[in-house]
């Protein structure tokens, strides 16, 4: 039951955005940014946003060599080429709204350890440095495999180097925070603890119904337009669409003495990935190791991947070094048939954006731009 102020107040706005990750709250900025007068209110079920955005590794990802080469059996040059560029837009609009600083941007290098397996990719460099060459301007990758000493990788699994020269890394707390108060100066409403049940369009309006977490009856809020921006948890509130969640695990050590890299870098196409970090590393992935039980929402740790994690920190990263695991933890990401990010409106009031591919950082400012750039006036 709702008071009267409640009902006048606080029960209806413009635009409604669920899901308060980089997707969500870029999305709610933009619709600020596009419609000055309108009301804008985010919903969020955690009390912290609570699905990738908060809880990733921080890398302003392109794709490493053999990912893209990889993704190149699988889809179109236009295709690669376009979600690189698309990326690469991102990170550039994501850097200008919230600033270097505030982020925690910084360029220290981004690499990716080439196992004997995937020396072939060495080979295919200028090939891909040419497909990429009308976005970036210069070479995306260069063989760096006289550093490997220098980073102190051991050499068994690591035969080769690769460097990516447009990645960044950033600090994701910090980046988050940003953007939560970019969202409050510019008016957007957030609500969080506020879980939305369901939705239903209307010819006038579409009708929203949230759980409050204190009161036993749901509320139900009205708004002219929903968008959905709630990733790997879409398919609760459209459960026609193409989403798979991914649970992705990490952990980061205790600072380490004489820690001999900074930079980001992947291994295994992507689905190990570490970095330097105040000093300490974090390393996280795995996922490929069983896929089935990670295929979840659920943020539990599992224990056969969190140990292969500890092994290959021990065995690759940090050869010969003494390191003590401080936290751990996982997020969940979406995935698809494909790695294209949906952006859709699937009627004039109700549109979305999500399924980030697990690489949303650099990617999510330009999708949630793009949804913004589809709404209709109404
Ligand atoms: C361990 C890990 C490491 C990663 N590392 C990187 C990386 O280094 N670089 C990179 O580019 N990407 C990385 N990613 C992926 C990246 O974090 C995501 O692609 C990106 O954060 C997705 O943003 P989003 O806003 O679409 O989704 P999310 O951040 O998941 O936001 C969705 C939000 O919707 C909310 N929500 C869901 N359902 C409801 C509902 N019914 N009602 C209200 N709210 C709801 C959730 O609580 C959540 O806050 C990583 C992901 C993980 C898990």
């Amino acid at each position: 039951m709702f008071s009267y102020w409640e009902q006048q107040s606080f029960s209806h706005y413009d635009h409604i955005v669920v899901g308060a990750g980089i997707v969500g709250l870029c999305v709610a900025i933009g619709l600020r940014e596009r419609y000055p007068q309108a009301s804008v209110l985010i919903l969020e079920r955690g009390l912290l946003p609570t699905g990738a955005s908060t809880r990733n590794a921080g890398f302003a990802c392109m794709g490493s060599a053999t990912e893209l080469l990889d993704d190149l059996q699988h889809a179109s040059e236009p295709e690669v080429v376009g979600l690189f560029a698309a990326r690469k837009k991102g990170l550039e609009r994501l850097r200008k709204m919230l600033g270097d600083n505030k982020i925690g941007y910084q360029e220290n290098g981004g690499y990716e350890l080439i196992s004997k397996q995937e020396t072939a990719a060495l080979d295919k460099l200028d090939y891909l440095n040419g497909l990429l060459k009308p976005i970036t301007g210069k070479d995306a990758f260069k063989p760096a495999s006289e550093r490997l000493s220098e980073f102190g990788f051991a050499g068994a699994y690591s035969k080769a180097l690769i460097e990516n020269t447009c990645e960044g890394e950033l600090n994701s707390g910090m980046m988050m925070r940003a953007l939560l108060d970019m969202a409050a100066q510019c008016g957007v409403e957030v609500k969080t603890g506020a879980s939305v049940l369901d939705f239903e369009e209307e010819e006038k309006q579409v009708i929203v119904r949230v759980k409050d977490p204190f009161r036993t009856d749901v509320w139900p809020l009205s708004c002219s337009t929903i968008s959905i921006c709630t990733n790997a948890f879409t398919k609760s509130l459209l459960p026609d669409v193409d989403v798979t969640p991914g649970r992705g695990q990490v952990l980061v050590t205790q600072p380490i003495p004489g820690l001999k890299f900074k930079g980001i870098y992947h291994f295994d196409k992507g689905y190990y990935y570490f970095r330097e970090i105040d000093g300490r590393v974090l390393f996280g992935g795995g996922r490929n190791l069983d896929f089935e039980t990670e295929n979840t929402t659920d943020f539990s740790l599992n224990s056969l991947i969190q140990s292969d994690l500890e092994q290959k920190l021990s065995d690759i990263i940090l050869p010969g070094m003494h390191f003590q695991v401080a936290q751990r933890w996982a997020g969940i990401m979406a995935f698809g048939v494909n790695k294209y990010p949906i952006v859709k409106s699937f009627s004039t009031r109700v549109y979305g954006a999500f399924r980030m591919g697990g690489m949303g950082v650099a990617l999510g400012s330009e999708t949630a731009a793009q949804l913004v750039a589809q709404h209709e006036a109404i």
